[in-house]
């Protein structure tokens, strides 16, 4: 008997063609063509896409699950990085961040995820200080429910200080959280007393047990921070998968001083995530005139061949009170923002993502897997600026998730 299979049929690639896609057992595309009767077999299920755009599913490179969807219990009436530090540290001192109500909010903000076409995450997840390994554990619960619709992975945010006097419990927390499983090391070594230690005790944890690096890097205006040659400098001639996130301080360096540097990430192979939502709310708060917008070096860092990556961070938090958990808005706010060609914009939260992830290409062809988003609209530009709904999400070729919406403009009584 064959193997179970799937056809997906109805949808519509970005050149234009409507292939009927055959997808085997293990979740791969198997044969593609527009004539049906080309790729249909026995036992097969079959998926009507209903001419909706067909694109590789959607990637969340960056998020904060613990702190997602806490905007309306964790106040930051100043709605500046400080409030939002102080209110999050009262509101874990007070027992409102708790287990079960955590496993609930970060499940919720997966389903966001999920029904927005993401079928792969990583998260930032606070590790050590008072809370040590508990975030985590929550986080990898809520992610246990979700295991066969989407990949996630989640990153130790390491809490400071990672080196010297106070380091102790934190290197304890982190250690902890390698052994339950997390795949990322990071950190944030701006903020570091010594930002060489903390890149070099990420770079030897990851080393050591086989994990990648993502840090926090320079997350300021300030265009004298630029803990990203710390970062150049271990990752240069190393085998490991590194990101480094925000980069803020890299957009404020004159033209001069970012080409050399954009072409120094590059050859180190060095991912760089421009977080949009977050900087543009909590950058440039002190500029009131002609404010700063708070994102990394995009078209320097683009020029130098970097692999450049866009992602939310927080999402309806005190570090950022909106975002709707869906790739698109990002993809938005890079071409609004950024000044990205849409179709750019895309590939930051896709392929580009997806490498800086070291997770495998999805190209919709034959031999790739079928992590799918079908989408109601013709063009990606069209996608990213209506951000329709309406969605259809494929993993391995499965329905993971649908959302239909039904509207209409009744006939008036004149
Ligand atoms: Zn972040």
């Amino acid at each position: 008997m064959t193997q179970p299979r799937t056809l997906l049929s109805g949808g519509i690639l970005v050149d234009g063609s409507k292939p009927h896609i055959l997808v085997d057992s293990s979740g791969t595309i198997v044969a593609m063509s527009e004539r049906r009767e080309d790729v249909v077999s026995d036992n097969l299920t079959v998926v009507e896409l209903e001419g909706r755009l067909l694109l590789p599913s959607l990637v969340e490179p960056h998020a904060h699950l613990d702190k997602s969807l806490t905007a309306d219990v964790v106040p930051n009436p100043k709605g500046d990085l400080m409030g939002a530090i102080v209110g999050w540290r009262e509101a874990e001192s007070s027992g409102v961040i708790a287990h079960d109500e955590m496993v609930q909010r970060i499940s919720r903000s997966l389903e966001m995820l999920l029904k927005s076409g993401v079928t792969l995450v990583r998260s930032h997840v606070n590790v050590g200080g008072p809370v040590s390994t508990r975030y985590l554990v929550a986080a990898i619960e809520a992610a246990q429910r979700y295991r066969d619709r989407m990949d996630i992975e989640f990153v130790a945010l390491t809490y400071m200080p990672m080196s010297g006097e106070g380091s102790d419990l934190n290197l304890i927390a982190l250690n902890e959280a390698i052994e339950l499983g997390v795949e990322v090391i990071g950190g944030c070594p701006h903020l570091e007393p010594d930002s060489d230690a903390c890149v070099s005790i990420a770079f030897e944890l990851a080393e050591r047990h086989g994990r990648k690096v993502d840090l926090h890097v320079d997350e300021t205006l300030d265009p004298t921070a630029l803990t990203i040659n710390d970062v150049i400098r271990y990752s240069r001639g190393s085998q490991i998968s590194t990101t480094a996130s925000h980069c803020v301080s890299l957009g404020m360096l004159p033209s001069e001083q970012i080409k050399p540097l954009a072409a120094a990430i590059a050859e180190a192979d060095i991912s760089i995530v421009a977080l949009p939502q977050t900087n543009l709310f909590l950058q440039g708060r002190d500029d009131p005139v002609a404010t700063p917008r708070g994102l990394t070096a995009i078209h320097a860092l683009r020029a130098a061949g970097v692999n450049l990556v866009a992602g939310a961070d927080n999402a309806q938090d005190p570090f950022n009170f909106v975002g709707r958990n869906d790739p698109f808005e990002t993809a938005a706010l890079m071409v609004m923002a950024g000044h990205m060609l849409p179709v750019d914009a895309f590939s930051t939260i896709s392929s580009n993502a997806r490498a800086a992830i070291s997770a495998p290409t999805v190209n919709i062809a034959v031999g790739e897997p079928a992590d799918l988003l079908a989408v109601r609209a013709t063009t990606i530009r069209q996608a990213i600026a209506e951000a329709p709904a309406d969605r259809v999400v494929l993993k391995g070729g499965r329905v993971v998730a649908t959302t239909s919406v039904m509207s209409e403009l009744p006939a008036l009584i004149p």
